[in-house]
């Protein structure tokens, strides 16, 4: 008897669909250490952490790693206290340019929002399109999607500080529409540029499929965190520890300057 459709259809399935990478596990070896740098500002909810900063914690500790976490104002202190440099750090990308500054160069470094777009959806990708954010223009339509229909609170990331940084970077207003939840543009076609939030509350597969989505509509996608370090000047930085992210994101910039 040949193989029913669902072998067929699982021997489509890219490699990494139906075993993606860990969060973090495995870019430390086990009785490693990362720091979790993780500011409890405003925006943060009262008592608890957020999603992406639980799931780190328990992504270490199930791989046999010790996990450090502290607000930026005691990252410096912390690190000054370990005997041995951590194995990796990971910031929240809204602190990544003061994190990369206070952590030493041969220290591994990303952002809770990189971790999340490898583990959720397609960092290559994503690493990619940060790329279009240098050909933007001012009056360019970008989509800005997030994943859950969070409250939005005061000076927040996707709908204040992601569109306030793009403009800077742009050197003017950008048309810029913000959708979240399941909602997906009617007129995705439009947009020149779709930065997806990490989708912690997403599985994978809803993730691929709102990629797929925006791969039919022919609209190049990026990830907050790697946009955030783009326009900070440490994407480079961040994408390290994942070469295959790094090469496409520096493709990227090749194929848009050819003198570089
Ligand atoms: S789903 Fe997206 S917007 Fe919602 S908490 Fe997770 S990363 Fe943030």
């Amino acid at each position: 008897m040949g193989p029913l459709w669902k072998d067929i259809l699982i021997s489509l399935c890219p490699d990494d669909f139906l075993s993606p990478p860990p969060i973090l596990g495995d870019l430390a070896v086990p009785g490693g250490m990362v720091v979790l740098v993780a500011p409890q500002d405003k925006q943060a909810p009262k008592g608890r952490l957020i999603l992406p900063q639980a799931q780190a914690i328990r992504d270490a500790l199930d791989h046999g790693l010790a996990a450090l976490t502290v607000q930026l104002t005691d990252y410096a202190a912390a690190l000054a206290k370990l005997v041995h440099p951590p194995d990796l750090v990971v910031c929240d990308s809204q602190v990544v340019e003061a994190t990369a500054a206070l952590t030493p160069a041969t220290v591994p470094l990303t952002t809770f929002s990189i971790l999340f777009a490898r583990a959720k959806g397609d960092l290559v990708d994503a690493a990619r399109g940060a790329q279009v954010i240098e050909t933007l223009k001012p009056g360019d339509r970008v989509l800005i999607s997030e994943s859950c229909s969070h409250h939005a609170m005061e000076d927040d990331i996707g709908r204040v500080k992601l569109p306030r940084w793009l403009t800077k970077y742009v050197g003017g207003e950008l048309a810029v529409d913000v959708c979240s939840g399941r909602d997906f543009p009617a007129n995705a076609a439009d947009y020149r540029l779709a930065l997806l939030c990490g989708g912690c509350m997403l599985s994978r597969r809803e993730m691929l499929s709102r990629l797929q989505k925006f791969r039919r509509a022919g609209v190049p996608v990026t990830n907050y965190g790697v946009a955030i370090s783009a326009l900070h000047g440490v994407a480079e930085r961040v994408l390290s520890p994942f070469p295959a992210a790094l090469a496409a994101y520096r493709e990227g910039k090749g194929a848009l300057c050819p003198l570089s």
